[in-house]
């Protein structure tokens, strides 16, 4: 079902929301912030690249009797292309600083590296059962980089975990390095308002995907972990970056908390009953008929379960002609 991209919209203390469509089923939109800051603006998150964003943005600003020539810092949440995609070309009309933190900084070549992000997904399906005839079409559907992720940039300016930007008038936003959904992805705490930026880690209604990658060891077990510490930290009011405006991001914590348990919990059972591929545990636990986004993206989340439950002592595996076989 498709829904109406909402409206751009002042949400008080000088944060603007404009939402900006996406060219995909789901999620249909990010929410991009514009943030008053020393006389200017900063914008966090900016969508893909395409005119239909690309014009939202306009439009949203003008709307809202703001000037996108204020925009003087860009940040990103995290290296994904609905969030950094437009980086390049809106960091070269506006002249603006381009921020993300400094893990995403190392992870730029690889985002801009298609062909190795195919390999990696065959080598990783390969080693965990994925039928041949999927691999084959993973190829063809990933042969040409789409043009709403163009190549990107390296940013100006890299923050780390603790670090500070400034807001002027004796205001910042703190960051938060939260890993998980992704190595590099950062929450945003205004200390006047104590609101927090979201980005992709807490979100309303949906959970985001946990997507396992050569290189990780348990991403799983590190969104977990950063989910919990936002726990400890008054998280309240929360802007995400897709859907509604959350009013108690603590209790949407918990309930994605409690959902990654449950799942957890299911496939450690399943494979209880009989050893079992990731790609088994993936057809068994989710719905079929998905489209091959969505299958892929059910698949590196089920292979990321399946890791959490072997590094927390609760699964074994062995190799078995050259896959992964997950028991107990
Ligand atoms: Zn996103």
């Amino acid at each position: 079902m498709s829904e109406a991209v909402p409206e751009a919209q002042s949400l008080g203390s000088g944060v603007h929301l404009v939402p900006a469509p996406l060219p995909f089923k789901s999620p249909q939109w990010v929410n991009t912030y514009a943030i008053e800051a020393d006389g200017g603006l900063l914008l966090l998150d900016c969508g893909t690249d395409w005119e239909a964003g690309r014009q939202a943005l306009r439009d949203g600003f003008r709307r809202l009797g703001l000037d996108e020539a204020q925009v003087h810092t860009l940040v990103v949440s995290h290296l994904h292309p609905d969030h950094v995609g437009m980086s390049a070309r809106l960091v070269g009309e506006l002249g603006c600083r381009f921020v993300m933190h400094e893990r995403a900084a190392q992870l730029v070549s690889r985002y801009n590296d298609t062909p190795g992000y195919v390999e990696r997904l065959l080598r990783i399906g390969s080693a965990h059962g994925v039928p041949a005839r999927l691999l084959d079409s993973v190829t063809e559907d990933l042969a040409t980089r789409p043009g709403y992720m163009p190549m990107i940039e390296p940013p100006d300016h890299t923050v780390l975990d603790g670090d500070t930007i400034d807001l002027g008038a004796g205001r910042w936003l703190e960051v938060i390095h939260t890993p998980g959904h992704e190595q590099s992805h950062i929450c945003l705490r205004d200390s006047r308002t104590g609101v927090f930026f979201s980005g992709d880690h807490v979100l309303p209604r949906i959970s985001p995907v946990i997507m396992w990658d050569e290189g990780l060891e348990d991403p799983l077990g590190s969104y977990l972990t950063s989910l919990e510490r936002l726990l400890g930290m008054e998280l309240k009011l929360t802007y995400p970056a897709h859907g509604t405006l959350i009013e108690r991001g603590d209790e949407r914590a918990r309930q994605i908390l409690l959902h990654h348990d449950r799942r957890l919990l299911d496939m450690a059972e399943l494979v209880s009953s009989h050893d079992s591929t990731a790609w088994d545990v993936m057809v068994e636990s989710f719905r079929p008929n998905l489209t091959p986004i969505e299958a892929r993206l059910a698949f590196l989340e089920t292979v990321s379960h399946l890791e959490h439950l072997r590094a927390t002592g609760r699964l074994n595996t062995e190799q078995r002609d050259g896959v992964v076989v997950f028991r107990r």
